[in-house]
């Protein structure tokens, strides 16, 4: 039986990267950058007007109040390009170029204007610079703003938009098929009849997937017949980059999935790992050079055991720069109990409390088939074996899901 992190290692270690791709900036969101993204102008463009107002020269309002005269107007847009002289002012609009020879907006607050709008008196000095900001003040032509690796959210696509990324070099989506091993399941459109009950792993793990960035196939379901399965793998793994399984991976005389993998001629890399739920997890490649994981059949295992392993190769495969859940510290909001031999991920639920600390709730559940319970949990405690019990306020390691 191999540790988390030994296994994590041998997951990053045997995941190679795909390629990549050019996408129209509009499908983009979610992708993994495949290149640096560099500023192709100064941000502002141009000194630029934070206010509406007027700009002027600070030096002739300092003995406010002022009258100065109007001489033109510099609109986001349209701006005014002539010199601004002593004892003018210029109309102006946020999102405006400052004309050259203005220091200074005073905003329209501050002012009223005169004779018909050819004279503006402002009320009050206003600061060397104020409400200006220079042009390349936020970002200078040729930096890089987003590197290779970030998974583009909702701001970046701002960014990509401002620098005239209309195309974006991303990594392609690695293309995973799905599927669940039991003779128990039904399909999500059929009442289980005696003795069966519904497949909710094909779905859990569809959407994990997706949230790794994963194009998904999901397959019929297999029940546990070892041949059956081997095909339905051997199919998939021509198709796909990665093939997930649920069930199957026990000890049961129904346990098929070892012997199909054995069969198909997979290199097994592991299939015990030191953790609670998710100790009978399988990585391997199949001889084509598809991935596979078989997961443990219990539908929390399967959340705990793909967010660890399958996540972290599905983003290797797109090169992003971080595929391991990061390790946060939070206390515990009450006392756990861990396992003797093995590390346990027990979930919880995340808050801060009002110095800024982040607690862990441990949710009261049922072990490792409750996936209710699961269905509120924001991150997993971590109890490393032989911990024993761990007391409330204790600092753990926790791992936010997403
Ligand atoms: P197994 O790992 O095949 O022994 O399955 C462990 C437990 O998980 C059993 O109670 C199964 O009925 C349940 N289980 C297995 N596959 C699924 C699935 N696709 N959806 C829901 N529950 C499942
Ligand atoms: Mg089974």
């Amino acid at each position: 039986m191999i540790s988390v992190a030994e296994a994590l290692q041998i997951v990053r270690q045997e995941t190679k990267t795909l390629g990549n791709e050019r996408v129209e900036l509009k499908d983009v969101l979610g992708r993994v950058l495949a290149e640096d993204i560099v500023a192709d102008s100064d941000l502002p463009p141009f000194d630029r007007a934070q206010m509406d107002g007027y700009a002027v020269r600070a030096e002739d309002v300092k003995d406010a109040p002022a009258r100065l005269r109007i001489v033109g107007e510099s609109a986001a847009g349209r701006g005014w390009h002539e010199q601004l002289e002593e004892g003018q002012a210029v109309r102006i609009m946020t999102g405006a170029p400052v004309p050259a020879g203005a220091d200074s907006v005073q905003q329209v607050e501050l002012t009223h204007e005169l004779k018909d709008g050819t004279v503006v008196e402002l009320l009050e000095s206003v600061e060397l610079g104020r409400s200006i900001v220079k042009r390349g003040a936020e970002i200078t032509a040729g930096e890089v703003v987003l590197t290779a690796g970030t998974t583009i959210n909702a701001a970046m696509m701002a960014v990509l938009a401002a620098f005239g990324y209309a195309a974006v070099r991303v990594a392609a989506r690695p293309r995973v098929a799905v599927l669940a091993t039991g003779t128990e399941l039904v399909p999500v459109n059929q009442k289980p009849g005696q003795d069966q009950i519904r497949d909710s792993n094909n779905y859990s793990i569809s959407a994990y997937a997706q949230l790794a960035g994963a194009v998904v196939e999901q397959l019929p379901l297999t029940g546990d017949e070892t041949s059956l399965l081997k095909s339905q793998i051997a199919g998939a793994s021509e198709r796909c980059d990665m093939v997930i399984t649920s069930g199957g991976v026990s000890m049961g005389v129904y346990d098929v999935t070892k012997s199909a993998l054995k069969e198909l001629g997979a290199e097994i890399f592991f299939e015990r790992v030191s953790l609670r739920p998710g100790k009978p997890t399988v990585f391997a490649r199949l001889p084509n050079g598809a991935l596979f994981f078989g997961l443990p059949g219990n539908p929390v295992s399967v959340a705990v055991t793909f967010n660890l392993f399958a996540r972290t190769a599905l983003l290797a495969m797109q090169s992003a720069a971080d595929p391991v859940l990061k390790k946060e510290t939070a206390a515990l909001a009450k006392s756990v109990k861990g396992t003797t031999d093995r590390d346990a991920y027990l979930p919880a639920q995340l808050t801060t409390n009002d110095d800024g600390q982040l607690i862990a709730f441990p949710l009261k559940w049922g072990g490792s088939s409750d996936f209710v319970a699961f269905a509120a949990t924001a991150a997993l405690v971590i109890v490393p074996a032989g911990s024993g019990t761990i007391e409330a306020a204790s600092l753990v390691n926790v791992l936010r899901l997403n």
